[in-house]
């Protein structure tokens, strides 16, 4: 009978496994607040959440450095197209910080952090934010030594020791910014050595995340059960669902704005083509990008959908369309936004503004440098907290529910580049919208 369970459970789909792990945990945490299993959960179940969290922070700065210097070589193609290249380029920049603008003025009005009680952040920072003291330090230092601070501290001394802590990310960004140009300055045939070693790194690195996802079940459980034994004492667990609750509506809400208003309105004023019109022909794409959650694994589809049904040429989509699917994921930066803030409320750290301007520029390089594959932008969600010195064991409020809102994010991304791919096209004179036939809009 366990057996049939258990080879059940393996030929579950990865996201019924993520669920089930973590309504398991919620049960478990529930059951042991009753029988009094607390340090049971401490000392042989919360191990394995610590365990998930270690590893997916072990492998955001090698994916940071790997995925950012390879995208930016990768732009030696740019020379060529370089005048389409810096329309794309901008544009998926533009729409970029203009989702995290949207998701930090949601969030900061609908505070759900705020939900939990005062006693409730105050527990959670002394349990979780290992670096708060830290990041007020950080705050002073920056008042004591100037405005240009932020910008010394862009640039590291020494790269061993930026790479020491989830904390300097932004300096590791900096440094493959700068390997990346090096290599781009140098030309493709010098540095193909490197290029070939750092796309089958990729790989690899991939193929980690791969295996980290296959354990997420277990972690997922074990961070679920320990923190609801952690809240129980009372009433916490009531107050943490109404965080989490209000969290998910601020994300979502978040990235509708973006599907519902932001892209409509940039259709309409600067392509000229009605939404509805739009929907008709991208629909099979976002409903891809919502069942995978993997932008790679819907390129194929967008690029169909929006040669054949929206009428862009083939030599403007499959420049635009594969480097949006890397670097445009206006979905995933909302979402990195949003969290960091909701989390950094939870653990009672106030941001202020110049916190709230790191969260731009860093949601907007982890959202160029995650991986177009599921959960990508919560791996990546480290280091946009880790800017602002919020400890990353935070994820451990959010990590259940990623995969629902993985699967709308990853549609918002998608939609991004297939908007951007019609102003291109449309701007250089490359678009013709077809007649659509009822049976094209079925297929
Ligand atoms: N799943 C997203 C994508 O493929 C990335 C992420 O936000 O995790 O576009």
């Amino acid at each position: 009978m366990s057996k049939n369970l258990l080879s059940r459970f393996a030929k579950m789909p990865r996201y019924t496994k993520i669920l089930v792990g973590m309504t398991l945990g919620i049960i478990w945490g529930l059951i042991a607040i009753e029988v009094e299993a607390y340090q049971f959960t401490i000392n042989w179940i919360k191990p394995f959440g610590k365990i998930f969290i270690h590893l997916l922070k072990l492998i955001a700065v090698p994916i940071v450095l790997v995925s950012l210097i390879d995208g930016i070589s990768n732009l030696h193609e740019l020379s060529k197209l370089s005048r389409i290249g810096s329309k794309t380029i901008g544009l998926y920049l533009g729409t970029t910080v203009i989702a995290i603008t949207i998701g930090l003025i949601i969030v900061n009005t609908i505070q759900p952090g705020e939900y939990l009680p005062q006693e409730k952040q105050q527990e959670l920072k002394e349990k979780y934010v290992s670096k708060a003291d830290l990041k007020v330090e950080t705050a002073q230092d920056v008042k004591k030594s100037g405005p240009l601070r932020m910008l010394e501290d862009l640039i590291p001394p020494n790269i061993v020791e930026a790479a020491r802590s989830n904390k300097n990310m932004l300096q590791i960004i900096f440094f493959a910014f700068l390997f990346g140009l090096g290599m781009v300055i140098l030309g493709k045939d010098k540095v193909a050595p490197i290029k070939s070693l750092l796309s089958s790194t990729n790989q690899v690195l991939l193929k980690i995340v791969e295996l980290i996802m296959a354990y997420a079940p277990f972690g997922v459980f074990a961070l679920l059960a320990s923190l609801i034994v952690d809240l129980a004492a009372d009433g916490g667990i009531i107050s943490l669902f109404a965080a989490l609750g209000t969290y998910v509506f601020s994300v979502l809400i978040s990235l509708a704005l973006m599907i519902f208003v932001i892209y409509p309105l940039f259709l309409r004023f600067f392509v000229g083509v009605g939404y509805i019109r739009f929907l008709k022909g991208i629909l099979p794409a976002q409903m891809l990008a919502f069942s995978t959650s993997s932008s790679a694994a819907t390129l194929p589809v967008t690029l169909r959908q929006v040669e054949k049904r929206l009428g862009v040429s083939k030599r403007i989509s499959s420049f635009v369309l594969p480097l949006g699917a890397t670097i445009n994921m206006d979905g995933t930066s909302i979402h990195q936004a949003v969290s960091a803030v909701f989390i950094a409320q939870a653990f009672g750290v106030n941001l202020d503004f110049s916190d709230q301007l790191i969260i731009v520029v860093t949601a907007t390089l982890s959202s160029i440098g995650s991986a177009a594959v599921p959960s990508a932008g919560l791996i990546m969600l480290v280091i946009v907290l880790g800017a602002i010195g919020v400890d990353p064991a935070g994820l451990a409020l959010i990590i259940a529910l990623d995969r629902p809102l993985d699967m709308c994010r990853t549609m918002v991304n998608v939609t991004g580049d297939a908007s951007v791919a019609t102003f291109v096209a449309k701007t250089e004179g490359e678009w013709k919208l077809p007649d659509l036939q009822k049976e094209d809009i079925k297929q």
